[in-house]
């Protein structure tokens, strides 16, 4: 009888074990904008150069299939940044629709809009032919200052088959990009350092808001989405990047996995010309306050190794 006692108790413990670590796991999906480029590059760096040293990464922490958000305006003419996108797809990622030119939905008509949508698309069918690049990444996540506007846009979207790739954890990692390849440039070790650990910490300040933001708005955790911008920084911040994640309980899925989750079938329909993630789209429209968001160093980033 006591033996079977200390069998139930132990099994519950097991069972509350096993809840605490679910409830910690939280999926999330890694996504990257702005292929083949954002952002500056420092003498000596590829375009190419990045997506292999990003791809290694990856592959080094078995990192889910990712995507990246093409503009296919950003490699015009340069055979570096078609070479890119190439090593990109042979490397096993995916990629996505982020409109031809980086358009901005507030400043365009729907038809605008659109019309820089569809010149994206040659190449997504170059890159894959088997016509999984029907996700669209809003430029700037923004979509539409009105109703029509949004409405018109994501009917156009469903007709051509494409799914919105949402975001939920977003802290403008691009900051970071060409001020780190202007330390570079200058071999300032110390700059790049105060660089990495400046990143390190908005990152974690951000996860942290972003999740409190799932929690405002539904009470538990949501599956994620972490929007990540290709540049000069990516290869060398995103080890440290995969190890915080890892430190905060997230479990890294692909972005399909990640928006099934039921709060990706949502749809805000605000009309806040700055709209921003998912979630700070739904805590607009609720009218919901804003949790104080940590201050990011704009200005010290602009002006570094200037
Ligand atoms: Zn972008």
């Amino acid at each position: 009888m006591i033996s079977g006692m200390w069998h139930l108790r132990g099994l519950a413990i097991l069972v509350l074990a096993c809840t605490a670590t679910l409830a910690r796991a939280e999926p999330v999906a890694i996504t990257f904008d702005d292929l083949p480029l954002n952002g500056e590059l420092a003498p000596g760096m590829t375009r190419a150069g990045i997506v292999r040293d990003v791809l290694a990464v990856l592959k080094a922490a078995q990192v889910p299939t990712t995507f990246g958000f093409v503009n296919a305006a950003r490699f015009e003419g340069s055979a570096d940044g078609a070479q890119a996108l190439r090593l990109w797809v042979d490397g096993g990622q995916r990629v996505g629709n982020h409109t031809y030119a980086h358009g901005d939905l507030v400043g365009e008509s729907a038809e605008e809009f659109m019309a820089d949508v569809r010149r994206d698309e040659p190449v997504l069918e170059l890159l894959d032919p088997a016509h999984d690049w029907h996700w669209l990444r809003y430029p700037y996540l923004h979509e539409g200052n009105t109703h029509a506007k949004r409405h018109a846009v994501r009917a156009a979207l469903a007709v051509r088959g494409y799914r919105i790739a949402q975001t939920t954890l977003d802290y403008e990692d691009y900051l970071w990009n060409s001020p780190y390849a202007r330390c570079l440039a200058r071999h300032d070790e110390r700059a790049i350092a105060s660089l990495r650990a400046g990143y390190l910490a908005i990152a974690a300040q951000y996860l942290d808001a972003d999740r409190q933001l799932a929690q405002l708005l539904y009470g538990h955790e949501v599956s994620h989405v972490l929007l990540l911008h290709l540049g000069a920084f990516s290869s060398a911040i995103l080890p440290d990047l995969l190890q915080l994640l890892h430190a905060k309980g997230f479990t890294l899925v692909t972005l399909e996995q990640a928006q099934r989750d039921p709060v990706y079938a949502t749809d805000p329909d605000g009309v806040e010309p700055e709209s921003g993630t998912l979630l700070e789209q739904w805590i607009a429209v609720r009218k919901l306050p804003v949790p104080p968001a940590p201050a990011k160093p704009y200005r010290e980033l602009e002006t570094l190794c200037k």
